[in-house]
């Protein structure tokens, strides 16, 4: 009955198609579009995460990860950046749908269970403060609060340079290597508190993971702080066009 009110009062929308909910109670997207979520399929590279041709899962790395390690030690994401999922992902970022952070950490949370097992803490990737304030809010911060571990706000965005994405691929390393560091708010209360990062395991959270090049310069900069192994768990991850 609440759900036929709720519909008739607020005619809440599914926040991937658009279309009136049926049950807005039991979520904000509709049926079609949550079974329409493609999940990430192994067989998958064992460090960054990324699916595999079957002929080419012997090794259990992809080639890129053969050629060139990552720093992370292990990479996942919960679905692709596809179809239904690429518009929950855009609405809950760009339209300010902050309650999705809910379903989309559930997600993660069961993709990357074996991922937080163990770990200390969940470090959202950082927004730089000017984004921050224009958006309201850092979806990857809101990401990290579902996932079940203390969120340790470790890192902040340096540069305001351009969207990565408007970038050519050299720029963007170019870019990012400079953009992250050890927030020095954090360091003087970590100080304080006698907390040290020597020995952790930290799991960097994020909404999308495209290149991997924001997650490997993060894992560069907690590395370098002492942390003993980064992991990185995202909502999801573009495929296929990254080799
Ligand atoms: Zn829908
Ligand atoms: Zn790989």
């Amino acid at each position: 009955m609440w759900n036929a009110i709720v519909r008739t009062l607020l005619e809440p929308a599914c926040a991937s198609c658009g279309l009136v909910l049926e049950r807005p109670l039991d979520g904000a997207v509709c049926e079609r579009c949550w079974l329409g979520i493609e999940s990430v399929a192994p067989p998958w590279c064992e460090r960054c995460g990324d699916e595999l041709p079957g002929w080419q899962s012997a090794d259990g790395l992809c080639a890129r990860c053969l050629a060139q390690p990552p720093l992370y030690s292990v990479a996942r994401s919960a679905a692709r950046y596809h179809g239904p999922m690429r518009e929950l992902v855009q609405a809950f970022k760009f339209n300010r749908r902050r309650l999705l952070a809910e379903p989309l950490g559930r997600m993660m949370r069961l993709s990357g269970a074996d991922l937080l097992d163990g770990a200390d803490a969940v470090v959202p990737v950082p927004l730089h403060p000017l984004r921050s304030i224009r958006r309201g809010f850092n979806q990857a911060d809101d990401l990290a609060r579902q996932l079940g571990l203390p969120v340790w706000r470790i890192l902040r965005r340096r540069r305001h340079g351009p969207p990565q994405a408007s970038l050519q691929a050299a720029a963007r390393h170019a870019n990012l290597s400079r953009a992250y560091a050890i927030d020095p708010l954090w360091s003087a209360r970590a100080k304080l508190r006698g907390h040290s990062l020597d020995g952790r395991t930290l799991v960097v959270v994020d909404d999308v993971m495209t290149t991997g090049d924001t997650i490997q310069a993060c894992s560069r900069v907690l590395l370098r702080a002492g942390v003993t192994e980064v992991r990185a768990l995202t909502a999801a991850r573009t495929t296929g066009d990254r080799s």
